[in-house]
C-alpha cells in the first residue's frame, strides 16, 4: 500500500493541470476502471488511477519527474470507460505539457522533436529505405518535408514561435540538442 505524504503537496497544482487541459480532474472518485482497462497497466509500475490521485492531491513532485506520464499511448480507452468523464488522457497530456516545461522531457522525445526540427520528420529518410522505394518505382523520398526544404523552414518557424526549442534545449547554431 502506498503511504502518501501530503506535507509537500501543492494545493495549486490541480488548477494548473486544469489550465493545461485536464479539465475534469476533480471529478475522479478513484474507482480504478481506467487502470483495469488500460493496455499499459500490464506494466507493473503504471497505474493511471494512481496518476489521477497524486495529481488531484497536488503531489507534483511524485508526478512530473516520473516516467509514468510518458508511457501512456493516448489510446483513449480510459476516456471511453471512465464513469465520471474525467478523461484521464487529457489529464496526462496536460501533465506532459507541464513536465516538459519544467525540463523533464524524456531523451527519446527530445530526439524525436529535434529530428522534426531539423528534418521535418520524426524518423529521418534513411539511405536503404530510399533505395527500396526506388526499387519499387517510387521517388527516393516521399512528397513530404523530405522533398520540400521550404516546408522545413515553416516547421522551424513554428518550433521557434511555440518555444519548443527552449523546452527540448535545442541549439540553433549547432542544429543539435544540448546535453
Ligand atoms: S475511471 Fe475515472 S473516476 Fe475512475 S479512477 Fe479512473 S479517472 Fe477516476
Ligand atoms: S489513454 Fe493512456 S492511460 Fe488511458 S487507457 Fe490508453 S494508455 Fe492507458
Amino acid at each position: 500500500m502506498e503511504v502518501i505524504e501530503l506535507k509537500n503537496a501543492d494545493s495549486d497544482f490541480p488548477d494548473l493541470v486544469k489550465k493545461f487541459g485536464g479539465l475534469n480532474l476533480s471529478a475522479c472518485y478513484q474507482c480504478g476502471t481506467c487502470s483495469s482497462d488500460c493496455p499499459v497497466s500490464t506494466e507493473f509500475f503504471y497505474r493511471v488511477r494512481r496518476i489521477m490521485r497524486r495529481t488531484a492531491l497536488g503531489l507534483k513532485d511524485k508526478v512530473l519527474p516520473e516516467k509514468d506520464i510518458w508511457c501512456c499511448t493516448t489510446c483513449f480507452t480510459c476516456f471511453d470507460r471512465c464513469p465520471q468523464e474525467v478523461n484521464p488522457t487529457d489529464v496526462i497530456v496536460a501533465l506532459r505539457r507541464i513536465s516538459a516545461r519544467e525540463g523533464y522531457t524524456p531523451q527519446a522525445s527530445r530526439n524525436t522533436s529535434a529530428n522534426i526540427t531539423k528534418l521535418g520528420h520524426a524518423v529521418p529518410s534513411l539511405e536503404d529505405i530510399e533505395k527500396k522505394r526506388e526499387g519499387i518505382g517510387l521517388p527516393a523520398r516521399p512528397p513530404t518535408a523530405a522533398s520540400h526544404p521550404e516546408a522545413i523552414d515553416e516547421i522551424q518557424k513554428i518550433v521557434k514561435k511555440r518555444g519548443i526549442a527552449e523546452i527540448i534545449r535545442f541549439n540553433w547554431d549547432k542544429m543539435e540538442l544540448e546535453e
